[in-house]
């Protein structure tokens, strides 16, 4: 895949993830709307039931007072009884509703209603209040619509003179309120206040707050279209009761939308670790075949010189030759052998057979190795085995072989004189070998990945130093296999050090 196709790719991909979060949230926000203007609809209708029924109610009291007038007196009251009757309670507080009572109609003063059609239509009020929403209306005949407006001119002289705080307590209206609010399945704590010409009446549950398009309905509906009294109400977890109501389903789409986010950025990682590992092995591939080119030309030249019958009849320039050429046959065969006890490591296929071992002998062989190369490049390699204890459970072959490949890479990443120095010591069980050079060292980015396979670090001035990115590699697998440790502590510019701590055997 080419680098703008993928680019192109991340970018779309990106772009739609964006874009399903960006909906989830629109979808969110107006779903949270939606309830509200749904909830405020439900409580509107509540507020309309409930004022139908304080209105019932009122019709009630009103007709208890009748009966007792009838009752007493033996005949059905007069208007101007109820009254005198309705006056005679009256408290002083009270006194401004005779104000009103003079603006009354005087129509139907002379009306007297008889107790059973008083009766029959409360009873069609509180039947009013219990219709179902939907179900038409009864019709009433006409002449019940003259009597039905005459009572409620009666209704209207008792709610002058009666305060609803007279007949209505606060816990009757809560319990009206929370019945209907539960059959409208509206579950969630409120507050109310009755107000009286924009005044608080007695009947209030104590907490109304304030809230911005408060929730409000006229009751006791005068005809005339002049109305007193509202009834307020108030939801002070309103703002929670309609995030609880789309929670299940908000928390279940953010749950798949943090799955998806999951998945795209490890499927993008996985695509970028991809890439550089294709890249990485194109790396190796031209390396190695760069490093058989030379082997190769020189074999080539070697087999040519002696093909030649001046050279062919030379003993000794013919074993020249053939050494020469079983040296580079060797280099070969090395670099292939490592390649192949790499991949023998990652399929476990290598059984390393490990005995009781004195760690500075393996040191000791492992600096015998590196002799030479250090010596042809004049440098120093000084070792300071202070440990007291050295005899651990190890593979001497490979084990050597570790120690081998870091020293080798102290020489080759040291562009001047190699000054490497090896060092022992005992901390509680372990003990811990170092070694040290005073070369190129690496940033954290590449000491974090040097042990990974193939891994090389790409900056200019490293280009000349040859290497497969392999060595390091087969040092983790066999250090590990070996439940050893293995650090890195290096400055750029200052030197590397290798630490490896490594169990002790009594
Ligand atoms: P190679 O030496 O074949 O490239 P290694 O696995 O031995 O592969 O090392 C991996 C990389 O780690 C090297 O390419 C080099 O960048 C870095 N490295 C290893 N040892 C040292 C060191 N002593 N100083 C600086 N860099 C080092």
């Amino acid at each position: 895949m080419n680098k703008t196709r993928f680019r192109l790719l991340v970018f779309f991909m990106s772009l739609s993830l964006l874009g399903i979060i960006l909906v989830q949230l629109y979808w969110v926000n107006s779903s949270l709307k939606n309830n509200e203007d749904q909830f405020k609809y439900h409580i509107q209708q509540v507020l309309g039931r409930v004022a139908v029924q304080l209105e019932q109610r009122e019709a009630e009291e009103f007709y208890k007072m009748y009966q007792k007038f009838a009752d007493s007196t033996g005949r059905n009251p007069h208007r101007d009884d109820l009254i005198v009757m309705y006056k005679s309670r009256q408290t002083g507080a009270d006194s401004r509703h005779i104000i009103y009572s003079d603006q009354v109609t005087r129509d139907f003063d002379d009306v007297i209603f008889d107790k059973d059609a008083v009766e029959a239509y409360v009873k069609r009020k509180a039947a009013k209040a219990d219709q179902p929403k939907g179900k038409p209306e009864r019709e009433p005949g006409d002449d019940e619509r003259v009597f039905t407006f005459k009572m409620e001119g009666y209704i209207k002289d008792f709610r002058e003179y009666n305060a609803p705080e007279k007949w209505l307590s606060t816990a009757a209206l809560k319990d009206i309120i929370s019945r209907e609010l539960i059959q409208s399945g509206v579950n969630t704590s409120f507050e109310f206040a009755v107000f009286d010409d924009g005044i608080p009446t007695k009947i209030n549950s104590g907490n109304l707050g304030y809230e911005r398009q408060m929730n409000d309905h006229t009751v006791f509906e005068n005809n005339d279209g002049y109305t007193r009294y509202r009834l307020f109400m108030s939801f002070p977890q309103k703002g929670e009761y309609l995030v609880s109501s789309i929670l299940g389903i908000t928390s279940l789409s953010i749950v798949f939308t943090l799955i998806i986010i999951i998945a795209y950025v490890s499927a993008i990682n996985q695509l970028i670790k991809q890439k550089n590992i294709s890249e990485i092995k194109t790396d190796f591939i031209n390396n190695m075949t760069h490093e058989f080119k030379t082997p190769i030309a020189t074999i080539n030249l070697a087999l040519d010189s002696i093909k030649n019958p001046k050279i062919f009849d030379d003993k000794a320039r013919v074993q020249y030759y053939l050494q020469m050429i079983k040296e580079e046959n060797k280099r070969m065969h090395s670099q292939v052998e490592n390649v192949l006890q790499i991949s023998k490591l990652d399929k476990k296929e290598l059984d390393i057979i490990k005995e009781a071992a004195d760690v500075n002998d393996i040191l000791e062989n492992a600096v015998e190795h590196v002799h030479l190369l250090v010596e042809a490049r004049q440098g120093t390699l000084t070792t300071h085995f202070e440990a007291q204890r050295t005899t651990a459970l190890l593979n001497d072959v490979h084990f050597t072989n570790v120690i081998v490949n870091i020293l080798d890479n102290a020489i080759k990443y040291s562009p001047d004189v190699p000054v490497i120095d090896i060092h022992t010591e005992n901390v509680k069980d372990f003990i811990l070998i170092k070694i040290k050079d005073h070369g190129l060292g690496m940033t954290k980015p590449v000491q974090k990945r040097i042990f990974e396979k193939f891994y090389r670090e790409h900056t200019g001035d490293r280009h000349d130093v040859k290497g497969h990115g392999l060595g390091l590699a087969y040092v983790k697998r066999i250090i590990d296999d070996h439940n050893c440790h293995i650090y890195v502590e290096s400055e750029r510019g200052k030197g590397s050090t290798f630490i490896i701590k490594m169990p002790l055997i009594n």
